[in-house]
């Protein structure tokens, strides 16, 4: 599987096998990569409600038809039915701002459940539905369920994170599969030798 990363503000991936993760980046940045590499993009996985991870969520999906794929804590956020809880006044008034276009979530996943080949793993505390994607030793990090700092995993921000505790534990959780290279919503490619 490739992977490749389109940057905005934050990380969004397009693998090969057609599975696009996150939503930051504009569908004009996405196509353009999709193009250059012959990938029909069938699913977009959404990791976390975040605005920076879902902000074209919206217009992708109408540009590309894609199926979106998220947690079921997290679906009806998505989905504009449920408002996002916030960790702190500056992030209340970012999302009253930043009012993101809802978009229907087609398949919500559970703790463990495979599309695509992809594992769907739970990694809530950063956000309580936070969910990390798996697949031949790459992992798509929950978007913020780990960063990286100075080339290593770091859990994510104190002030954007709902519970810490939790947090550190799905960190654990995620480590623990071992992968080869982490793929953060934040920062760059993290390998590991496993
Ligand atoms: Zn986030």
């Amino acid at each position: 599987m490739e992977v490749y990363i389109i940057k905005s503000m934050s990380n969004s991936y397009l693998t090969s096998d057609g599975v696009l993760i996150d939503a930051g980046a504009r569908v004009t940045d996405i196509t353009k990569v999709a193009r250059e590499h012959g990938i029909d993009i069938k699913y977009l996985f959404i990791t976390h409600y975040h605005v920076d991870h879902t902000r074209y969520a919206h217009e992708i999906v109408k540009a590309l038809n894609c199926k979106v794929v998220a947690s079921i804590p997290e679906s009806s956020i998505i989905e504009g039915k449920e408002k996002p809880k916030t960790t702190s006044l500056l992030q209340s008034i970012i999302s009253i701002f930043m009012r993101i276009k809802p978009v229907s979530v087609d398949i919500k996943v559970n703790d463990g459940d495979i599309i695509e080949g992809y594992k769907a793993i739970y990694a809530p505390g950063h956000t309580p539905g936070s969910t990390a994607y798996f697949k031949d030793g790459i992992l798509f990090s929950g978007g913020d369920a780990i960063v990286e700092h100075g080339g290593k995993p770091a859990p994510p921000p104190r002030e954007f994170t709902i519970n810490m505790e939790e947090a550190m534990r799905s960190m654990d959780k995620l480590l623990s599969l071992r992968p080869r290279i982490i793929y953060p919503g934040h920062g760059k490619p993290i390998s590991l030798s496993t």
